[in-house]
């Protein structure tokens, strides 16, 4: 039997492919890749030229039967994302699981992710916190989630796209008040790293006034609600928030 790599890339900097992905990247049979492009690239860089098949959201379930066939036959694969850390907002957890419950050993190869990189230099507490990935594209779903979340005590982390990040500034000030702590990591690892902290108001008004604040790819990392007080105005909030989704 196989083991199934699961390879975390960089997010960025093709530096942070730590030497132990390097050695399982070459060493396997084949490569589970989101785009099979975009890996190739970054296995040319180091010189790999082990084989890449393509899994994503579309193909993954009829793909993860013939890869679970293979790693039953006794080959060693390598599951990598575009960037980061698979399964993390990102495909792979239909074929981590079909694998595990063929009884075949599935092996992290640690390394990069956006959002424990954002955690880590936010500055915000970080014991606890809960990851929410991305907000839902439609206005009023995102606006609900973000409702719900208004009186979560624990540190939020969302991921967001330069198309988006303005509303989605927008509509945390709606739900989280204007006043809440917050930081917005752009580009982490690449030339136009910047973190950027301050209230959610502050945040925007930055986003607003400096379209390049608007490039890239971003984590935003907000303080979860404080006290009992922040906790109460949250909660009216919340209420508010969902009673005018009713309205017409
Ligand atoms: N699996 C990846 C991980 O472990 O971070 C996440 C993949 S998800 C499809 C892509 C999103 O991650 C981007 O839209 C952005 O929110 C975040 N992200 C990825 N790279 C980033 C970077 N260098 N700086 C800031 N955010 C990043």
């Amino acid at each position: 039997r196989g083991v199934l790599h699961v390879v975390a890339t960089p997010i960025g900097n093709l530096a942070d492919l730590s030497p132990r992905a390097q050695q399982v990247l070459r060493e396997v049979d084949a490569i589970c890749a989101e785009d099979t492009r975009h890996t190739r690239t970054l296995l040319a860089h180091f010189g790999i030229d082990t084989p890449a098949l393509a899994l994503h959201e579309h193909n993954e379930d009829a793909l993860a039967g013939r890869v679970v066939a293979r790693l039953l036959a006794g080959e060693s694969l390598a599951l990598v994302s575009d960037a980061g850390t698979p399964l993390v907002s990102d495909p792979g957890f239909r074929l981590v699981r079909a694998a595990r419950e063929a009884g075949i050993r599935v092996s992290p190869v640690p390394g990069p992710s956006a959002v424990v990189a954002a955690l880590s230099v936010a500055g915000l507490p970080s014991d606890r916190f809960t990851f929410e990935g991305f907000l839902p594209a439609r206005a009023a779903a995102r606006r609900e989630v973000l409702a719900r979340l208004a009186g979560e005590p624990r540190t939020l982390v969302f991921y967001e796209s330069s198309h988006r990040i303005a509303e989605t500034l927008a509509d945390m000030r709606a739900a989280f008040g204007d006043d809440r702590p917050a930081v917005l990591a752009r580009e982490l690892t690449k030339l136009f790293e910047t973190v950027l902290d301050g209230s959610l108001a502050a945040l925007q008004a930055q986003v607003d006034a400096d379209p390049n604040q608007r490039k890239g790819e971003f984590v935003v990392v907000v303080q979860g609600a404080g006290d009992d007080a922040d906790a109460q105005l949250a909660e009216g909030r919340r209420v508010y928030m969902l009673l005018a989704a009713q309205l017409p």
